[in-house]
């Protein structure tokens, strides 16, 4: 007779070390139980414009085989980052999964945890592989197969705390099933509100986003296309991300919990208004900004100054005038005819 877990069935050990490490929810399916997502995604892309463009790279996440031939299953964690406290420079300018962002921060608690999972799943034994960007399949069709929780209508995974999570999946050579069961409902019929609340309509019908214009995308897009004034004027005070869907979603209440402070956060802060990212050298923005917030990448500094001149156009003070006037004579030609056009709209 066991005295101890070593004759467990492999995927109650699994999920006992995540229940030990503070891990959410988990989950373990089989490749095959993906293969309907690329039917998802090719519905979705028909709905939207240039579907193809914007999501057909992503259909080989529905089959992990093709990438890894040795995959007999799919080991599926959610962990929560809505426990932040977030600083005021940060509200409603910067997605708070940015802000919390435990990919590539050694810092991050929820990092710390998922590489002691991960480092567990190879102590079983277990043959592994892992990508935490851009990620090995599809991490939300993943976990709502996994009986984790379920896609709401703005497109995020929901668990009963919310839609404030990571999801991370490891790859594994072990044959092995955990599934979940929840017993959360369906969004209320006549419940539009994230669609109402999207500034650039890219939610334009439920489960139906355009990434292309979604201002997550691009507030953090390393193009050189500058977006006419309408779009610039719809992405309102949004430095970097956007979370408009989610705060405006009735299952997202009371659910985020200003309980602990993510590492480096508080020191971050002042660095985060537009004031200050219009008057920081691009020195300056690589050294303080670039490694958190890694998708504006270092030859493309120049969209944090476009992005601070939009936030402030948007929510325009006279303090600002002299600041974007500065702009004018900024090393990069995209933020001067930036601030000009800024600046004959303020004027
Ligand atoms: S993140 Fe913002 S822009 Fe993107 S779909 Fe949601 S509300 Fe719309
Ligand atoms: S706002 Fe309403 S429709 Fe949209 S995800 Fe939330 S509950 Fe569903």
């Amino acid at each position: 007779m066991c005295v101890d877990d070593s004759c467990l069935p492999v995927e109650q050990k699994i999920r006992q070390k995540a229940r030990s490490l503070g891990i959410e929810k988990c989950g373990v399916i089989k490749p095959e139980d993906m293969l309907d997502y690329a039917d998802k995604l090719r519905e979705r892309m028909s709905r939207i414009p240039d579907g193809e463009a914007v999501y057909g790279r992503f259909v080989g996440f529905a089959d992990v085989r093709r990438s890894f031939p040795w995959a007999k299953s799919i080991v599926v964690a959610v962990t929560r980052y809505g426990r932040y406290v977030i600083p005021e420079a940060a509200r409603a300018r910067y997605g708070k999964s940015y802000l919390t962002d435990s990919r590539f921060n050694p810092d991050s608690p929820e990092r710390k945890i998922l590489n002691s999972f991960g480092a567990y799943l190879e102590e079983l034994g277990l043959k592994t592989a892992f990508n935490e960007h851009p990620g090995l399949t599809a991490m939300r069709w993943a976990a709502h197969k996994a009986g984790l929780g379920i896609i709401r209508r703005n497109n995020f995974f929901y668990t009963e705390k919310g839609s404030w999570h990571t999801i991370t999946a490891w790859i594994t050579d072990g044959e092995m099933e955990l599934t979940e069961r929840h017993d959360l409902k369906e969004c209320p019929s006549d419940c539009n509100r994230c669609i109402k609340a999207c500034p650039t309509k890219s939610l334009s019908m439920p489960y139906t986003m355009n990434m292309a214009t979604c201002v997550s995308k691009l507030t953090t897009s390393n193009d050189q296309n500058s977006y006419d004034d309408a779009t610039n004027g719809q992405i309102g005070a949004w430095i970097y991300g956007c979370d408009a869907c989610q705060d405006a979603c009735p299952m997202n209440r009371d659910k985020w919990s200003e309980a602990d402070d993510f590492p480096g956060l508080e020191d971050l802060s002042p660095f985060l208004s537009p004031e200050k990212i219009l008057a920081a050298t691009y020195e300056e923005i690589e050294r303080v900004l670039s490694r958190k917030f890694f998708y504006i990448n270092k030859e493309s500094l120049w969209r944090w100054k476009l992005n601070a001149i939009n936030a402030m156009v948007n929510d325009y003070r006279n303090v600002f005038a002299p600041l974007i006037e500065n702009a004018l004579r900024d090393e990069y030609p995209i933020v001067r005819e930036r601030a000009k056009r800024a600046l004959e709209k303020i004027i």
